[in-house]
């Protein structure tokens, strides 16, 4: 009943010429395939071009990061507008390495979803705990923390409607995946927050991903668990056969 996303969340990789020849072969390599729904994240300068690319096909487009105000004197930065206009589905929001090497924090993350909401586009929003915190066994405190905080405030009907992504940051970039079993204890747990927060029927409805080092190899064992509803993929995103054998294991 959820329908899977596969996004491939691009980071700083591809040139706009890159990224507009990665679309192409990737349609190519999607055609016929039904019953999940797949989503690239480029850089914020190859967006425009890869929107035009993607016109008219089921891939849809999503962003990495964005501002919460709608413009302003803000140097640097993204607003939910400027996505929206030129056709973004999504907005990858709170990822590791922009709470690792960014500054991003619940807080602001938490203002970025309201404002994605807002403005009709749908917050990815990652969550994860470090190595360190699962050692010491404080997964679940983690988790707990950054769902809470980062979806504070929104409500039933907003929370059904967005994505989290599960990303165990000890796992993202390192060729470690989390055990299935492990992914889907913390996917079924985030779901269970949820409820508590907007309802069971948000919680039934709402897709909660897994993120971290997914391959060809492992994507049909993560994403066959019952709370794993789709994967945000980084490196195995970058290449078209791997990313399309994904979205086939889903
Ligand atoms: P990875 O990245 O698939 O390269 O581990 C996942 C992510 O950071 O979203």
């Amino acid at each position: 009943m959820r329908i899977p996303l596969l996004a491939g969340n691009w980071k700083m990789y591809k040139t706009v010429a890159e990224a507009v020849e990665f679309v192409r072969r990737l349609k190519e390599a999607l055609s016929g395939v039904r019953g999940v729904e797949v989503a690239v994240c480029p850089p914020f300068t190859a967006l425009y071009a890869v929107a035009r690319e993607l016109a008219g096909s089921n891939i849809a487009l999503g962003a990495q990061n964005m501002y919460w105000v709608e413009e302003g004197a803000y140097t640097g930065e993204v607003s939910p507008v400027m996505l929206k206009e030129i056709g973004c589905r999504y907005v990858i929001l709170g990822h590791s390495e922009r709470r690792q090497y960014f500054g991003e924090n619940d807080e602001n993350v938490n203002a970025k979803v309201k404002a994605a909401l807002k403005h009709g586009l749908v917050p990815i929003v990652c969550v994860g705990e470090r190595l360190e915190e699962r050692e010491a066994g404080h997964t679940e405190e983690v988790i707990a923390g950054q769902v809470r905080r980062s979806l504070a405030g929104l409500s039933g009907t907003e929370l059904a409607g967005l994505v989290v992504a599960y990303e165990p940051v000890w796992a993202i970039g390192t060729g470690r995946t989390a055990l299935p079993e492990d992914a889907q204890q913390v996917n079924a747990f985030i779901r269970h927050l949820l409820a508590g927060m907007g309802g069971r029927e948000a919680a039934r409805q709402v897709r909660i991903q897994y993120g971290g080092s997914v391959k060809p190899e492992n994507a049909a064992e993560l994403l066959g668990q019952p709370d794993i509803d789709g994967a945000l993929v980084g490196g195995a995103s970058l290449k078209v056969d791997s990313f399309a054998a994904i979205v086939r294991a889903a």
